[in-house]
């Protein structure tokens, strides 16, 4: 079916975000059109305010639309211990838990042979020098419960034994193989809690 042009761009757009087919495009699309010129522009600049305002903490590298980041600031958290996550939406699956009061370290990533992507791919050596200028005292390993998440996980590990700083894993209440983003509430809670030393 040819759509006229404008639209057509639309849908391709839509189409280009994960989870969204053609089909889902297209009500999208079409949606847009039925709406209001000013909530249509409100949109549109919602995207362009993200995108321009959310960067990433220089310090934990999470994001954030202040930098060093709103958590790295607090007075409230525990500055002995970081929670090494794989991506910044852990970060939030985390927080929404309440449970962990410590830091974060995002390292955008896992290590993965296969893939080409080795330590200096991702936040390790920023994970490093942020242990030589602090008291953290514990480093939670929360990369997810899959082949490259434990790779990671046990990387960091053999990092860090010779410094003195001890790592923990996350318990695997989570399902293996299963993303920490979707966890509930109550089994990151329980994974957080009965964490083992690596
Ligand atoms: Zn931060």
């Amino acid at each position: 079916m040819q759509y006229i042009a404008p639209l057509a761009k639309l849908i391709e757009h839509f189409r280009s975000l994960p989870g969204i087919g053609a089909k889902t495009a297209t009500r999208l699309a079409y949606h847009i059109l039925d709406m209001d010129v000013e909530k249509a522009k409100a949109l549109a600049n919602a995207i362009i305010e993200a995108k321009e305002k959310i960067g990433f903490c220089n310090t934990c590298f999470d994001l954030s639309d202040t930098n060093p980041c709103k958590i790295c600031t607090s007075e409230n958290r525990d500055r002995s211990i970081i929670c090494v996550v794989e991506q910044p939406r852990d970060v939030g699956a985390m927080e929404r838990m309440r449970d962990f009061k410590g830091l974060y370290h995002v390292l955008h990533g896992t290590l993965s042979p296969l893939e080409g992507i080795g330590p200096d791919d991702i936040r390790i050596k920023e994970l490093l020098n942020r242990l030589y200028s602090s008291d953290v005292k514990e480093i939670i390993m929360a990369t997810n419960p899959n082949v490259e998440g434990e790779a990671t996980a046990m990387y960091v590990a053999k990092l860090l034994k010779p410094i003195g700083i001890k790592v923990t894993r996350i318990a695997h209440g989570l399902p293996v193989g299963g993303d920490l983003e979707y966890a509930d509430e109550v089994t990151l809670s329980k994974a957080l809690e009965n964490r083992r030393e690596i």
